[in-house]
């Protein structure tokens, strides 16, 4: 990602934080009281899809083997393809993160594919699934569709973060055929704040909803299993946003939307309040459009991760070893939150120079990993708010260290922990 985005993306937070709260919480009460006078359908809505929560205890046998000391591989990689993006969204925490350019060859690629099924404590115990999030776009690698299906080949499961831009319409039916889940980040359902929220045009709205619209119909079509949704990053300056997105969401046949919080890095530079996320208003907010909820469409907020703010449970990092994140420039670390240079002591390598499996095998590997959950690391104080691997990190701080079972793993998407 280039500095001139960062600078463009800062300054548009910028301006977006002088807008009132004050007005967009009377919008939010009207918005509200039109909602509450609608019947219900008083749906659950986690019944079938829980996107709240760990599922780690769904791999027992592998979190067993970690604690016995052994080397075990991913369960899950969150990763990019590129750190391009031509989008430049007001809260993108990789804007925080960037480095300079450094596209990853396809052959690298690759080897990286076929040694995430090679690693592990035993055979058949690689890298069972692989998330396209992480820092970058990575529809905008021209290799999108050809990592996914390599990666299917291995047996492994991918599924998507995206915004949708970029999609290929000849693409989407393998896509729709072979994703796990395809999640679009749609950040309003207004097209002027939408293109002023994701820094982009009000013309790509309209592209990213036909998308959107194309990928339902083939769902039907094809009768896949994909989940297809939309997240929205909350923050309160965009809190008017929530319940039109809802509605939105139902009304494109999508299975779901989720509103979660905004991850600010170490020292609060998104400057986002965390108090908000547990104040009447947002709790009163989030739970009318979980209201919105019908039998084959659910609603949630990430209330987990909302209630613990910028506070974690734990110090001590235990879960990368089995949510590990590698950068779009190919850098495998253990989280998101240290991709940047500034951070490079906790890079364990870079597969355009060393090969995937030769960095996990490495003694870096192993420095880097039991420095985190080494009494030298504090996560409450040393990282950036409520990173991907925090539940698991709270999962396995209170088997580790409190002598508790693991929480009960939601039945879909169990290899996406
Ligand atoms: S707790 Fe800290 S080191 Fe561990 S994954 Fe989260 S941000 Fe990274």
């Amino acid at each position: 990602m280039s500095k001139a985005r960062t600078i463009h993306l800062h300054k548009r937070m910028l301006m977006h934080k002088d807008r009132s709260r004050k007005e967009v919480e009377e919008i939010v009460r009207k918005q509200m009281l039109n909602v509450f006078a609608t019947p219900k359908l008083l749906r659950v809505p986690r019944e079938t899809l829980n996107l709240d929560g760990t599922k780690i205890s769904a791999h027992q046998g592998r979190v067993d083997a970690m604690l016995r000391g052994q080397r075990i591989a991913p369960i899950t990689i969150d990763m990019a393809l590129t750190q391009k993006c031509s989008y430049a969204c007001t809260f993108c925490y990789a804007g925080l993160q960037q480095n300079d350019q450094s596209p990853v060859p396809w052959e690298v690629y690759e080897n990286f594919l076929d040694d995430c099924v090679e690693i592990g404590h035993a055979p058949g115990e690689g890298v069972r699934a692989i998330s396209l999030v992480s820092d970058g776009e990575s529809t905008e690698n021209p290799n999108y569709l050809r990592f996914i299906k390599k990666a299917r080949d291995n047996g492994i499961e991918v599924a998507a973060g995206t915004n949708g831009f970029k999609l290929k319409w000849d693409e989407l039916p393998y896509l729709i055929e072979n994703l796990t889940y395809l999640r679009f980040n749609f950040d309003a359902a207004d097209p002027k704040a939408y293109a002023e929220i994701m820094g982009t045009s009000e013309k790509s709205y309209e592209t990213v909803l036909d998308n959107i619209k194309e990928c339902v119909r083939l769902k039907e079509e094809i009768g896949s299993e994909v989940t297809i949704g939309l997240q929205m990053v909350l923050l309160p300056e965009y809190a008017d946003q929530v319940l039109p997105l809802a509605i939105l969401g139902r009304s494109l046949g999508v299975d779901y939307t989720i509103f979660k919080h905004c991850s600010d890095d170490e020292t609060g530079r998104l400057g986002v309040d965390y108090s908000w996320y547990t104040s009447p208003l947002a709790i009163d907010l989030l739970k009318a459009a979980e209201g919105l909820s019908t039998d084959t469409y659910s609603v949630q907020a990430k209330w987990s991760k909302m209630r613990t703010g910028r506070d974690r449970k734990y110090s001590r990092c235990y879960g990368t070893p089995l949510l590990l994140q590698m950068s779009g420039t190919g850098i495998v670390a253990p989280c998101g939150s240290f991709f940047h240079e500034k951070y490079k002591r906790y890079h364990i390598g870079d597969i355009k120079e060393t090969r995937f499996r030769d960095i996990w095998a490495s003694d870096e590997y192993a420095k880097v990993i039991n420095h985190l959950k080494s009494d030298d690391f504090d996560a409450k104080t040393m990282c950036a708010s409520l990173c991907l691997q925090d539940k698991v990190n709270e999962a396995l701080k209170e088997l580790i260290e409190d002598g508790k079972d693991l929480p009960p793993a939601s039945i879909m998407h169990r290899n996406f922990i």
